[in-house]
């Protein structure tokens, strides 16, 4: 069964196009990248490694979709004969509100909750509903399924998803912790358990998704309990250019102090803090960070270890959480690839049971591993993520009933 996943942005559209029958092979994958801007450009390489890149005329998400099926069928780097081979798309939407708590098959109600929950995403999740209705709108009566980034977190207890406002404002508001990279924590926690010979549904696990943004989960018996980021995805880690975590009275005064409008304090939280802003050498790029700081940048230096603190504190408070830790997941950019940053976070951590054995850590692999040493109470891995393939995989269980 062939299923394409789309993950629609603010002017790129990006797809990967699986045959589910035969080992989930990745057919063919690419992106549309700025849409609606000067210079549209597409990249579409196939199973063959053939690749095709350049200019192109795309306009909006329908032009999109309609140049990725084009391509999907061309006679020399196509790989269907006809569209209908595709049984179903999978699309990535990042905001579900309390309603959706499971990969979930697009109707009329579902895009009325996504709409809902523009106001709390409203970077991805208008996006993400044009993409659905450019594919309903390119290839009539294939089935659409929307995988929600908030969806793995839907069994957070209350206790782990209130914020201490008054009550109301989470029952008239829906003001309340919901979650992101939710379908990178179930992929990567259900891959640790598997890795590990474990029972998923007996496990304590924590999930460090770090990469350009970064959130940390903690999981029991398969069940999200605790998540870093919040209403949006602001809250929690100090991340690529977010700032994360800090006192809410900060808000305020830096609106007060330097005379800034909504817009212009949501734009200094989200996009210039983080490790761009502390780090102060115009990168967010945590390997320019890292260099920098091996030429002996002090300021590099303080923002990598105010990076490794935040997750180091978050892996303690969710051992607290969980009641004990079976294992300890790193994953996304930074997780998978910088050795560095994952000696820096569990440094220190032997009293919790985390013993991390240099010599494995160091070693670079695209595969899942074990980077603990063998008397360490605490597994610790790190499983690369690959959220498109989740994706399919949702999908596929979902149309397969
Ligand atoms: P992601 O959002 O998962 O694609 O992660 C992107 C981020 O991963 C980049 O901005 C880098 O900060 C980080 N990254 C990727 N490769 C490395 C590496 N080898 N060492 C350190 N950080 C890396």
């Amino acid at each position: 069964m062939v299923i394409l996943v789309i993950n629609a942005g603010s002017s790129s559209v990006k797809f990967t196009c699986f045959d589910m029958a035969d080992n989930k092979k990745v057919l063919a994958s690419g992106l549309v990248e700025r849409i609606g801007i000067e210079g549209t450009t597409m990249k579409y390489t196939n199973h063959k490694g053939d690749e095709v890149k350049g200019e192109v005329n795309v306009k909006n998400p329908t032009d999109a979709i309609k140049l990725i099926s084009e391509r999907l069928l061309d006679a020399k780097h196509g790989v269907l004969k006809k569209l209908d081979e595709i049984k179903a798309i999978g699309h990535r939407v990042v905001h579900g509100g309390e309603k959706i708590k499971d990969p979930i098959i697009i109707t009329g109600e579902v895009k009325d909750t996504i709409r809902g929950c523009f106001s709390m995403s409203p970077l991805h999740n208008p996006h993400n509903l044009n993409g659905i209705e450019a594919c309903e709108g390119v290839l009539p009566g294939v089935p659409n399924v929307g995988v929600f980034d908030t969806a793995f977190h839907a069994t957070m207890p209350p206790q782990a998803f209130l914020y201490g406002l008054p009550y109301n404002f989470y029952t008239e508001n829906s003001i309340r912790r919901y979650g992101f990279h939710g379908t990178s924590h179930a992929y990567v926690s259900k891959a640790a358990a598997e890795l590990d010979g474990r029972p998923y549904q007996s496990l304590k696990i924590v999930t460090c998704h770090l990469g350009n943004g970064g959130s940390v989960a903690a999981i029991k018996d398969g069940k999200c309990q605790d998540t870093s980021m919040g209403l949006t995805p602001l809250e929690g880690l100090l991340m690529g250019t977010r700032l994360g975590d800090v006192d809410p009275a900060v808000v305020l005064y830096v609106m007060k102090l330097k005379n800034l409008s909504i817009e212009q304090m949501d734009n200094l939280m989200n996009k210039q803090s983080g490790i761009l802003g502390l780090a102060g050498i115009g990168s967010s790029d945590l390997r320019d960070v890292e260099a920098a700081q091996d030429k002996g940048n002090e300021q590099c230096r303080q923002a990598l270890e105010a990076y490794a603190y935040r997750v180091r504190k978050y892996i303690g408070a969710y051992t607290a959480a969980l009641g004990g830790l079976d294992i300890l997941v790193f994953t996304a950019g930074v997780g998978e690839n910088s050795s560095t940053m994952r000696a820096s976070i569990t440094k220190g951590l032997e009293g919790l049971g985390i013993k991390v054995d240099p010599a494995k850590n160091a070693v670079r692999s695209p595969d899942p591993r074990v980077i603990s040493t063998p008397d360490s109470a605490v597994k610790v891995q790190v499983v690369p993520t690959n959220e498109e393939l989740a994706i399919a995989e949702f999908t596929h269980a979902l149309v397969a009933k």
